[in-house]
Order: structure tokens, then C-alpha cells, then sequence
């Protein structure tokens, strides 16, 4: 079976110090020679070191030798506010946003991403920092709303509604007076929620819920499409980093649509993470940002989605199924996110968490990764282990 890997590096956010290049150099050389890398994933902390040849030129060097294309990991519509100002989201009842700062080392500050000026700022951003750097790609990142495990409860979700937003709303013929009643009326299920279909569809109680998002998802599509031609037109490939199918309606994420944008896409199947993205955080934020008791509330969305209560990790069957389902409504090719780097308290990697999820994958006919989200902090045995599984005498892939 032919098997493809993308590899992952986290330089820092924005505002951050960047890593060495000898230290990314020494990492891609312990691995490269048993892997079947394609592709490599780096960013974002901009080079402070002006007057010397950046971590990203001379990685760029280093993998081109090697046929290897090159990403550059840019995030759209959260973290750019460290670099610029930005125009905030505005809640339901007309309240702005506040900044929630540092998860993972990252800013998840959202921004509106119907303001042009946002969209700007990402253009200038990129002219700045990275524009001379020879990169095969862009890879973008936070191409959404804030979820449920931004800080904001529900009023990150039901966002935005700042002037700008209003009018496209109007526009639509929607009126939120209809949302806000739907989330003030006492529902059976979280958000109302009457079934789930697969691959990020949801139907629902009330339909100025499921309007509203899928109005979300289309403005983020429309906003997407101008960023994605202005990378195009640099000669660009282009990758998304988005959620998992089952969160990506609360996210503004149409997923099908999204993949007619770009030449893949990475879902964060990320079953032990307990960050933003992260399976079991998301899903755990979604359901107390809920109304009701835990316990019932938990039981309801868990026969929804047909996940299995008794496991102690995030259900894997279900994961795989999340991704085989996504990669056929798919207009591009899709290499789901397996944790693989190591963080106290936050992504307790291990190597028997990533040999069984490899190859529940690989039986079920998946057999392309991104080994996410940082292999500057995968430790050896991780390593070793995805080497010894779809290395060149590895057993799977
Ligand atoms: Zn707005």
C-alpha cells in the first residue's frame, strides 16, 4: 500500500521567539531517511534574526535538495491580532469579544472574517514576514469561528454581529431575533439537535439554528476563496487545517465545500489533546456550554453522534469512521491529524496511542497522515515506533 506522510513543525506564534534551524535540521534528519515524507509543515513565528539566512530559507534549502515541497503554517483569522490590530467579533446581544489568550502557545483571539480590513492584514502580514522565502505552499490554519472551547461559552459560536455581519444577515433575509428566540425556547438536545448524518451534518429543532449555520459556513467559504486566490495567483499550493467533520458546523467549517478550495486538508483527529482542536476538549466544552444536566445532555449527543460512552480515551472506531466519511464527500485528497509530539498536561503522546490509532486507520484503507502538530516535541520513542509501523520494513502502509 502506498502511504504518505506530512510532517508538522510549530516555530511559535507571532509574537514568539522561533526555534534554530540546526535543531529542525537534526529532527527531519533523524526521520526522513525511513519516512515517506512529501511534505513539510512550518510556522509561524517570524525570523528575528534579519541579517542571517532564516530557519525558513534554510529549511527551504534543505528540503528542496530533497524533492520535499515546503508549507508555510499561517494562521487566518485568529493570532494576527498580535501582529496588527483587528476588528473583534460581536456576540448575539451585541457585546464584543474579549481576547482569551495562550492555549498551546498560541493567541485565540478571533477576529471577524467578514471585515476586509482582516483580510488585509493577513495579505500584509504574509508580504512582511514570509514573502521572500522560497515556500512551495501555504498552509492555513484557524479558518473559522471561536468553538465552544475559546473561553466565550456559546457567545463565541453564535457570532458575529457586528455591523458588517448585520447587513449581510439582512441581506440573506435572516433576522437573529429568530436565533435569539431558539436559543432562549428549552430544547430536547444540545442546541436542538435531531440527528447527525455524518460528515459534519446536523438537522435541527429549530431551523433559524441550522441557518445560521450555514450561513457562517458560507461567509467563512466566500472570505476563504478571496485569501486562497490572492495565494493562488503567487503560485501557491494551498492546505486547510480544519475540524473534525462532527465540529466543524460550529465552527463556520463547511468541509466539502472548503475542499474544492485547496489541494488538501488536514482534519485534527487529535483523540488525546486536550487543547483547542483536541477531540475530547472540544467535545467536553461543547457540552457544558449546554443547558442542562451533564449527565443527560452527555447521553443524548453521545447516541447522536454514536459514540461509545465506556471509553476512556476519545472512541476511536468513531474517529476513523469521521474520516473515511470525509474523505469520500472530499474534493481533495485528506490526510487526518494524528498527534505525535508530547505536552505535559495537554497531548500525553505515547507510542502504543499512535501504533493503534495508525492502524485502525490503515485497516480501514487510510493510509496518509500529517503527523501533527509539532515534531520538535516528539520525543524518540514516538518516533521510533511510527519508523518501525511505516517505515521502509515497516508493517503497515
Ligand atoms: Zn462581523
Amino acid at each position: 500500500m502506498d502511504c504518505e506522510l506530512i510532517l508538522q513543525i510549530f516555530t511559535g506564534g507571532f509574537s514568539g521567539d522561533t526555534v534554530s534551524y540546526e535543531a529542525v535540521e537534526k529532527k527531519l534528519l533523524s526521520v526522513l531517511p525511513d519516512l515517506p515524507v512529501r511534505k513539510v509543515i512550518m510556522g509561524w513565528a517570524p525570523d528575528v534574526i534579519r541579517s542571517h539566512r532564516s530557519v525558513y530559507e534554510k529549511t527551504a534549502a534543505f528540503l528542496a535538495k530533497r524533492n520535499i515541497e515546503f508549507f508555510l503554517w499561517f494562521p487566518v483569522f485568529s493570532e494576527t491580532g498580535v501582529a496588527r490590530d483587528q476588528s473583534p467579533l460581536v456576540d448575539l446581544y451585541g457585546r464584543r469579544l474579549e481576547n482569551s489568550r495562550d492555549q498551546a502557545g498560541e493567541d485565540f483571539a478571533f477576529c471577524c472574517p467578514n471585515d476586509p480590513r482582516n483580510i488585509e492584514n493577513i495579505f500584509d502580514i504574509f508580504e512582511r514576514e514570509f514573502s521572500s522565502i522560497p515556500f512551495t505552499g501555504i498552509f492555513l490554519d484557524k479558518i473559522r469561528y471561536p468553538s465552544f472551547a475559546q473561553g466565550h461559552g456559546q457567545r463565541g459560536v453564535f457570532s458575529c454581529f457586528c455591523p458588517r455581519c448585520q447587513a449581510k444577515y439582512e441581506r440573506e433575509n435572516f433576522d437573529p431575533r429568530q436565533l435569539q428566540k431558539a436559543l432562549s425556547r428549552p430544547v430536547s438536545s444540545p442546541f436542538g439537535i435531531t440527528a447527525y448524518r455524518g460528515s459534519g451534518v446536523y438537522t435541527f429543532e429549530d431551523p433559524a439554528v441550522s441557518e445560521f449555520f450555514s450561513l457562517k459556513a458560507a461567509f467563512i467559504f466566500q472570505s476563504m476563496q478571496q485569501i486562497c486566490q490572492y495565494f493562488r495567483e503567487k503560485g501557491f499550493k494551498i492546505g486547510f487545517d480544519v475540524f473534525a467533520p462532527f465540529l466543524s458546523p460550529f465552527v463556520g467549517q463547511d468541509l466539502a465545500s472548503l475542499s474544492r478550495l485547496c489541494d488538501f486538508m488536514k482534519p485534527m483527529m487529535y483523540r488525546i489533546t486536550q487543547a483547542p482542536a483536541g477531540l475530547p476538549f472540544e467535545l467536553e466544552a461543547l457540552l457544558a456550554e449546554t443547558d442542562g444536566e451533564y449527565a443527560i445532555k452527555k447521553q443524548i449527543f453521545y447516541e447522536l453522534l454514536g459514540l461509545d460512552p465506556h471509553k476512556n480515551m476519545f472512541d476511536l472506531a468513531f474517529t476513523v469512521k469521521e474520516t473515511s466519511g470525509f474523505i469520500s464527500s472530499s474534493a481533495c485528497p485528506v490526510y487526518p491529524g494524528v498527534e505525535i509530539n508530547r505536552k505535559k498536561n495537554m497531548a500525553e503522546v505515547y507510542p502504543d496511542y499512535i501504533e493503534e490509532t495508525l492502524r485502525a486507520y490503515t485497516a480501514a484503507g487510510i493510509n496518509n497522515f500529517v503527523l501533527s502538530w509539532d515534531l520538535l516535541s516528539a520525543p524518540e520513542e514516538n518516533l521510533d515506533r511510527i519508523c518501525e509501523l511505516v517505515g521502509n520494513r515497516g508493517t503497515i502502509g
